[in-house]
């Protein structure tokens, strides 16, 4: 047996007695609240699911589980808005560095000049990322990125969780300020009508995926862009670098630099308790825990990761 096959079957071996040890970090933490309707997710949940390009998956714990992507989803609107604008118009609207703030501050927008977002990863950015997406109406630029979403997880049947978009819809109130914000800096132009960019932005947090579906999408960025099943390009290489380079210094907020020395990872987490990490070029990993700390991380989860990081050498250092 290879390395690679070996690594593999003791991943399956192990994974569920690991996910058991890293369930009990659920205790430390707790579902989000302040979008009402994700309080009630299963505190204790936790389950992942690993990928590998020939399709073959490992999975483990509540695997099972329905969350929606909440930030994960921003990769993805920022690799759309690479494909429809390119690098410049992109980087016209926000910048390439993390804030050290948590992910829904305000204060750097107003204290740095020139008032763009810091990053396309924290809230600020994706809003202002959500503008850029083509189409001539919200509709039209949320089904774009359902559609890619969809050609990502190779299942044309994800769609957005009613309750919880009416839920954040309908509570955003700190995601409101920023976007007016946002228009006031005009990094939203007056094309941009504000609840229509906002509208497009709570529509592809509510998208609802499993651990696999994640795992799929991880791995197609792991391949640099390419689809495991085809073989086809989907993603030009060059935006997909500049993905997992904003996973890798922002993806996990304000926690990215302890992540990156406990895991060594690019990752990206969502307040559903999603994570979405990869390995280069062998593995897309997905991983849900709703309890979240302070930082809006699954607790459990990174336990997860970091125990799996740490037993295969995963750091990329
Ligand atoms: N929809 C969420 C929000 O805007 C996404 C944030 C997150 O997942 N960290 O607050």
């Amino acid at each position: 047996m290879d390395r690679s096959e070996e690594e593999w079957s003791r991943l399956g071996a192990q994974l569920p007695a690991w996910v058991e040890i890293s369930r009990e970090m659920t205790a430390f933490g707790r579902p989000a609240s302040y979008i009402p309707e994700l309080a009630g997710a299963p505190a204790h949940a936790l389950g992942i699911a690993v990928m590998e390009p020939s399709g073959r998956i490992v999975a483990a714990g509540d695997c099972g589980l329905r969350f929606t992507m909440q930030s994960i989803s921003k990769v993805f609107t920022l690799l759309l808005a690479l494909m429809d604008n390119g690098e410049e118009g992109v980087f016209r609207k926000v910048g390439m560095e993390p804030t050290g703030d948590d992910f829904n501050s305000m204060l750097k927008l107003e204290l740095v000049e020139p008032g763009i977002p810091f990053n396309p990863l924290i809230n600020a950015g994706a809003i202002a990322i959500s503008s850029l997406i083509a189409g001539a109406t919200p509709a039209e630029k949320t089904q774009r990125i359902f559609a890619f979403l969809r050609r990502l997880a190779g299942d044309d049947t994800i769609v957005g969780d009613e309750a919880v978009y009416a839920s954040e819809s309908a509570t955003a109130f700190r995601n409101r300020s920023l976007a007016y914000f946002l228009k006031d800096n005009r990094v939203l132009e007056d094309k941009d009508d504000v609840e229509e960019v906002l509208d497009v932005y709570f529509r592809h947090c509510s998208a609802l995926a499993t651990c696999r579906h994640i795992a799929r999408m991880g791995l197609v960025l792991a391949l640099g862009g390419v689809d495991p099943a085809t073989g086809e390009q989907l993603v030009p290489r060059r935006f997909v670098q500049i993905a997992k380079t904003f996973m890798f210094s922002c993806g996990m907020y304000n926690a990215s630099g302890e992540f990156a020395i406990r895991v060594g990872l690019p990752a990206k987490s969502g307040v559903a308790g999603g994570i979405m990490t990869l390995v280069p070029g062998r593995y897309g990993i997905g991983v849900v825990g709703p309890a979240l700390n302070g930082k809006g991380n699954s607790t459990a989860g990174v336990h997860l990761l970091e125990k799996l990081s740490r037993e295969f050498d995963w750091s990329l250092f």
